[in-house]
């Protein structure tokens, strides 16, 4: 496995292979990597030839108070992982390189960034989506892997690549959990003990919420009630919010419908908890549902 910092190096590496028809599969990371990076890492190892992996503490997504200097940065792990799973590149490339002296350009997306996480951290997914334009032009995937676990910030990915032609095809991977059902994520290594046995609290709200639209519950409010009435439960949590929304834009829906996401911020202690649950009735909402 090779280990390119310079992005001038990592365009040169992609074009070469683009030229000789190689299929250039990217997923980009912040370190820290866990089984459910490994997922996206195995489902990109068999939809292309080449694969490239970035692991990137991106500081523009990170707000004034948030925990930049102390993201976990455990490289020589993250880089045992990668080439265990078969990945060609590691791209590692500096703050410095990423945005040098005179960098001005960011890439805003108002609408779908609006709400949810980015009303809770303002400036979060203007960082998100100039990273990813830049990685993109740097690495020339064709296709690039994302999780599900951060719902919003893959609706985001997929609407910028429309809006800007971006020729990168998105495909979202299932979020993968402990066995408890918590969703895997670098940052859960901050709980304590008793935190991370209270934090499977947020996925079965969100269990909650789906087990009553499948009951046939169609009233918005009544959906967000029962999973409150879950966290609740749960006096150490702390609601940033719950929603039920469109899957597509991240608008919130006052009724349901035959495809919602359910959307679940927390705070425990100092620890942000974000999870969701895509709830698809395949045959429409129920006759008694229809029917109220
Ligand atoms: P991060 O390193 O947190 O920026 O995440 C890199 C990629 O891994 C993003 O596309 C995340 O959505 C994805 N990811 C993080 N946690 C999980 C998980 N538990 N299951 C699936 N994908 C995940």
């Amino acid at each position: 496995m090779k280990i390119i910092r310079s992005p001038q190096a990592m365009t040169a590496w992609s074009e070469n292979l683009r030229r000789q028809g190689v299929t250039i599969g990217f997923v980009p990371t912040m370190g820290a990597l866990h089984d459910g990076h490994r997922e996206l890492i195995r489902a990109a190892r068999l939809r292309c030839d080449a694969l490239v992996v970035s692991i990137f503490v991106n500081p523009t997504q990170f707000g004034p108070q948030e925990d930049l200097a102390k993201y976990p940065r455990p490289i020589s792990r993250d880089r045992a992982l990668c080439r265990k799973e078969g990945v060609d590149v590691c791209f590692e490339p500096t703050a410095e390189a990423m945005y040098p002296n005179g960098f001005q350009t960011m890439v805003t997306l108002p609408i779908i960034a609006r709400r949810w996480e980015g009303e809770i951290r303002p400036h979060h997914f203007s960082g998100v989506a100039t990273v990813v334009t830049k990685l993109f032009g740097i690495v020339c995937p064709q296709v690039a892997l994302f999780g599900q676990k951060d719902f919003q910030q893959s609706a985001l990915v997929q609407q910028l690549v429309k809006d800007l032609n971006l020729g990168v095809e998105i495909v979202v991977c299932p979020t993968v959990r402990e066995t408890d059902g918590l969703a895997m994520s670098s940052r859960n290594v901050y709980l304590s003990q008793e935190d991370r046995k209270r934090a499977v609290t947020l996925y079965k709200s969100l269990r909650a919420g789906a087990e009553v639209i499948r009951r046939g519950v169609t009233d918005g409010k009544a959906v967000q009630s029962a999973m409150a009435y879950v966290l609740k439960k749960e006096p150490a949590m702390t609601i940033d919010y719950l929603a039920l929304c469109n899957p597509s834009t991240l608008e919130p829906l006052c009724d349901v419908t035959s495809r919602v996401v359910l959307l679940g911020a927390v705070r425990l202690g100092s620890v942000r908890l974000i999870d969701n649950l895509l709830v698809i009735l395949p045959w429409g909402l129920p006759n008694r549902a229809r029917r109220l």
